[in-house]
Formats: structure tokens, C-alpha cells, sequence
């Protein structure tokens, strides 16, 4: 259900409306625009009382929202959504946007293997146009016999040269209980495609304020990946990024198969911003840069990829790991199609301290 209020209404009114919505059990979540606020209702069916809001001052009219995920709707947010990462917190980087018209490139390596080779290859990305740094301390393998990431030294490492370079971080968790343990050092979480529907963990992100990417699952319809969004929207975190990553078909030349229709679907049910990830989905580089351009062209936010300058020594998806120089080249094709659709990579951040 939202509710409606007509424009300039007075915060009492406002404030008002949040608590008769308390009242009945629901949640109220608020959505400011530009002319007027609209506020969300969510809660158990049947627990919200449609009239008895409609009649309190201040009320324009309370709609309800067809659609089963709420806070993830354009109903509940007609504009585009801009999540910002980093800028304080656990680290001392740059703010970068994505959504909206900005566009952001996040890239570094699939698992930090040493700090040596993430210093080396966060240089790499940040000269070749990365505004954000990848990499995995907690690596979700096939196999348990695999290198399964370096945990919290990862960590430290990741937050260091995050801040050296003013490169906010990114990087993924796999279980509720590391959560506090990464929040300390991210400015960022990715929840990955094995973990999509881990409800309670995607509650658990949902309490931080850090914003969350958020994976497509190997088989997750959009709408049930929309529905995983609301998990951490209901929450209280409103900061959701979805990223396409390519899906299972029965196709095998390709690693997965990157749903590209996903990406105007999603822009049209939903306010979130959404990027692709060409590297897990093409599986080899030779495929990388057409898939990142094909989802800029479709209107993605921008990308997450995977570098390395020696892939055939990396730990973990050496062979879709494109080389600095194929990155530098990606980015330069990927800014004119961005630019198509009006979307700008922001620059590098500066570098604090530096
Ligand atoms: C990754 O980003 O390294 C990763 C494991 O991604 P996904 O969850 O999409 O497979
Ligand atoms: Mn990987």
C-alpha cells in the first residue's frame, strides 16, 4: 500500500500518518520526492487499514501496490534510484553513485590471492577507469577442496588499499555470521548467486546500512530476484543494487547465459539500479567486453568485472579474468555506449593521503 501525500504536506502530517501505520503492525518507509512524500505500508495482508489512512489529514490518496515486492517497485519510487558507496564508514574513500545517470565500473580480482597481487591489480583497474574494488575474502566454491579465500587478512588488505587508492570496496559474504566481522571492513556487500534466496542472511544485510549487491540467481526469475531485494529493503537498508550475472539454460559454449532483457525489465518494475557482470556469465575474456557493451547498451548502470594481469597463476577464474590492457580498452568502448544513454563513469577517485 502506499500512501500518497499531497504535496507540501506538513511533516505533523506526515509524521502522523508514520505512526497510525506503526499502530497496525506494518512498517512505513518513506519516499521523498521532489513535490511530495510517499509512504510505504508493508506488513502482513490484512493487517493495514486502507480507509482509516486514506482519511487522515494530509492524505492525497492510498494506492495499493500490485506488485508482490513493494519497496523494490517504481509504485513505491517513480524515480530512478541513486546508491552511493563509500564515503566514510569503515574507510576513507570517495562517494560513487550508481543509478540514475551515473554509471560505475567495479572490477579487481575474483579471490584476493596476496596483498602484492590486489595492490597490483587495483592499480591496474583504477588507471584503466574502476571506481570501486572487487574482491573475494570469502570465496563460495563448487568444490570444498578449492581455495576457499583468506578470510579476514583479505579483508584487511582490501580495506587498506581500498583507502590508499580512494577506491571504495565491494566484496562478498556468504554467511550471516560473518556479517559483522565484513561490515567492519566494507563499504559494500555482495551477496552472491548461490545465495539470493538465503533469506535470513539478506535480512541480516538489511540490517546495516551498507549497501548490498545484489546477484541474480543461477535460476531466480526476475521477479523472485526483485522479491530477494525486498528482503533487504523491508529491512530498513534502501540501498540495493542488482547485478545480471547470467542464468543456467541449456546453452553450453558459455559459462551462464546473461539474461539481457532482464535489464529493461527490471528498469521498468523497479527503481533500483542494475549492472551486469560479463565475467561469470561469459566464463572465458574472449567473450567479456561484448557482454559488458551489450548490457550498457541495454541501459545497465555499469558493470562488475574480473582482472588479472597473470591469469593463468589466479586462485580462482583465471580464464574469464581479462588482462589490464583488454580492461583499459572495455572501459574506453564502454563510456561512448554509456554516453548513449546519457550515463557517465564518474572518474577515479582521488587517492587520500596521496
Ligand atoms: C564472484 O563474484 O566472484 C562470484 C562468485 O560471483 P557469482 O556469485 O555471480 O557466481
Ligand atoms: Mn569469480
Amino acid at each position: 500500500m502506499i500512501i500518497v501525500m499531497n504535496p507540501h504536506a506538513p511533516q505533523a502530517s506526515i509524521d502522523r500518518v508514520v505512526r497510525e501505520i506503526e499502530k497496525m503492525g506494518a512498517g512505513a518507509h518513506l519516499s521523498k520526492g521532489q513535490f511530495r512524500t510517499v509512504i510505504g505500508a508493508v506488513g502482513e495482508e490484512g493487517k493495514i487499514d486502507e480507509a482509516h489512512l486514506a482519511s487522515l489529514d494530509g492524505v492525497e490518496k492510498v494506492v495499493p501496490i500490485m506488485k508482490p515486492y513493494k519497496l523494490a517497485s517504481r509504485e513505491f519510487h517513480e524515480d530512478d534510484s541513486v546508491m552511493e558507496i563509500g564515503g566514510g564508514g569503515a574507510g576513507k574513500t570517495p562517494k560513487v553513485k550508481i543509478g540514475g545517470k551515473h554509471a560505475a565500473c567495479i572490477a579487481g580480482p575474483c579471490a584476493v590471492e596476496s596483498e602484492e597481487m590486489l595492490n597490483k591489480i587495483a592499480r591496474h583497474v583504477r588507471d584503466g577507469g574502476a571506481t570501486i574494488l572487487r574482491g573475494g575474502a570469502f570465496k563460495p566454491r563448487t568444490s570444498p577442496y578449492s581455495f576457499q579465500g583468506h578470510g579476514e587478512t583479505a579483508l584487511k588488505w582490501m580495506r587498506a588499499c581500498g583507502d590508499e587508492l580512494g577506491m571504495p570496496i565491494c566484496t562478498e559474504v556468504m554467511d550471516t555470521r560473518q556479517v559483522e566481522l565484513i561490515e567492519k571492513y566494507t563499504d559494500s556487500f555482495q551477496i552472491g548467486a548461490r545465495n539470493m534466496q538465503n533469506f535470513d542472511l539478506l535480512r541480516e544485510v538489511g540490517k546495516t546500512r551498507k549497501p548490498v549487491l545484489l546477484k541474480r540467481g543461477l535460476a531466480a526469475t526476475v521477479k523472485d530476484w526483485l522479491l530477494s531485494a525486498e528482503y533487504v529493503l523491508s529491512q530498513g537498508n534502501r540501498s540495493v543494487i542488482l547485478c545480471e550475472r547470467g542464468i543456467k539454460t541449456f546453452e553450453d559454449s558459455i559459462r551462464y547465459t546473461m539474461d539481457i532483457t532482464s535489464i529493461p525489465v527490471v528498469q521498468q518494475w523497479s527503481h533500483l539500479p542494475i549492472i551486469v557482470d560479463p565475467s561469470h556469465a561469459a566464463g572465458k575474456r574472449d567473450f567479456v567486453a561484448a557482454l559488458a557493451l551489450a548490457g550498457m547498451a541495454a541501459g545497465a548502470h555499469g558493470i562488475i568485472v574480473e582482472v588479472h594481469y597473470c591469469p593463468s597463476e589466479a586462485q580462482c577464474d583465471g580464464p574469464q579474468a581479462l588482462l589490464p590492457e583488454a580492461f583499459k580498452e572495455m572501459m574506453t568502448q564502454l563510456r561512448a555506449i554509456a554516453a548513449v544513454h546519457k550515463r557517465e563513469f564518474a572518474d577515479a577517485g582521488e587517492a587520500v593521503g596521496a
